[in-house]
Formats: C-alpha cells, structure tokens, sequence
C-alpha cells in the first residue's frame, strides 16, 4: 500500500483530500502546517506528499526543499493558490515532481498522483552514482559534481537524465521521453523536450554543439552514450 502525506491547512480541503486518497487504497496521514508536515514526514516515510504552498509555521517552498534534502525518493505534489507561472517553475526547480492549480477537481488530483507514483516506482533501478564523461552523478542525493565543484540540475533535468541513463545504447523517441518523463502532463510538447536536452548538453557535455553522450538520432530521437 503507497503511503501519502497530506501537508494542508485548511481543513475541509484536507479531510476532504484524506477521505478520497483513502477511498483510493493509500495509506494517509495528514498534517496542519509546514513544521508538523517535516515531522511526520520523517516518521511515516511517505512514497508521496500533497504539499499546500501556503502553510503556516513553514510554507511549502521550504518544506519542499527539505523534504528533497532528506529523500530523493520522496514524490512530491505541490498545491498551488496561486497561477502565477513562477510558483509552478520554482516548485518544480525545488524539486517537486507535479503540480495542481487550486481550485482543482478530485479527480485530477487523483490522476497527478497516479501518474507521479507510476513514473517514480514503476522505473528499471540506477545505480546511485554514475560517471559521465569527466562528471560524477548521484541519482540518489539528487547532486552532481565535476572536479568537487557542485553542477546544479531541475528536478525534471535530473529525471531526464536518469532516463537516458537507463536506456544507455538505445534509441528513444521524443514521444517516448514525453510519456516517461513527464506523464500526461497538458503542456510539454515535443520542442519542450528538445530544450531540456539542450539544458542537459550545456551541463554534461564538453563541447555541447558536438555532443558526445546525448546524441542526436535525426528522424527518430536521442541515443545516450556513456
Ligand atoms: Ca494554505
């Protein structure tokens, strides 16, 4: 049974969010504020957070980052009040995994957490650390270091990193990278993936306009070589 954490302060949304997770089959705990969330985060061990941005004692961009601090395995779902496109991008940069505009419908809450938890357990294992060319990833502590100097990566960035590393050798279609990596989400398209290639290129290549680990399969996709 998957474990989610319901971090919420306003209480209708959050009993409400409880009945249905539980009508669902996961196991759920819930917490009233960004302190009490971080505390019972730690002693249930969540697979998956639903996270309210605004909290009280600690609102949810900081939690965010602590919850990734502790775990790289911890999924998180960020609640969101407000539209504005940089909540979502730095939500997503801190290193939550999906996000849903309130007000939202059950519904689609629900299938967000299906498609996190299906694209986060549901993958063939990394090793934890892998070299690539001259730089040093840690899938596990979400980090990566080329000459003991810190290169930052997104959560997502990351995440499209693993994949390609899993599929090293192989040839994989942009539709392909779109279904695995970012689920059913409505706005990425198959242009959004050639930019976070390019993102990717500029940080584990050497010479990115002549790359020689994400390699461009013209007419079909992209091929990772180690
Ligand atoms: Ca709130």
């Amino acid at each position: 049974m998957k474990r989610i954490l319901v971090i919420e302060d306003e209480p209708q949304m959050l009993l409400g969010l409880r009945d249905n997770l539980e009508l669902e089959g996961y196991e759920v705990q819930t917490a009233a504020d960004g302190e009490q969330g971080l505390a019972r985060a730690a002693a249930f061990n969540p697979d998956l957070v639903i996270l309210d941005l605004m909290l009280p004692r600690k609102n949810g961009f900081d939690v965010c980052r602590e919850l990734r601090e502790r775990s790289a395995s911890t999924s998180i779902v960020m609640l969101t009040a407000r539209s504005a496109e940089t909540d979502k991008v730095l939500g997503l940069e801190l290193g939550a995994d999906d996000y849903v505009t309130k007000p939202f419908s059950i519904t689609e809450l629900l299938a967000r957490v299906r498609a996190v938890l299906r694209r986060t357990t549901s993958r063939p294992p990394t090793e934890d650390t892998v070299r690539i060319g001259d730089l040093e990833v840690d899938f596990k502590l979400h980090q990566a270091r080329r000459e003991k100097r810190r290169v930052e990566f997104t959560a997502r960035e990351f995440e499209l990193l693993r994949y390609f590393v899993q599929h090293k050798g192989k040839v994989v279609t942009r539709e392909q990278i779109l279904n695995e990596v970012w689920g059913y989400e409505e706005f990425p398209t198959t242009r959004t993936i050639d930019n976070f290639v390019a993102k990717l290129r500029q940080k584990i290549e050497r010479a990115p306009h002549e790359p020689e680990h994400i390699l461009t399969i013209h007419g079909s996709g992209y091929k990772f070589v180690g």
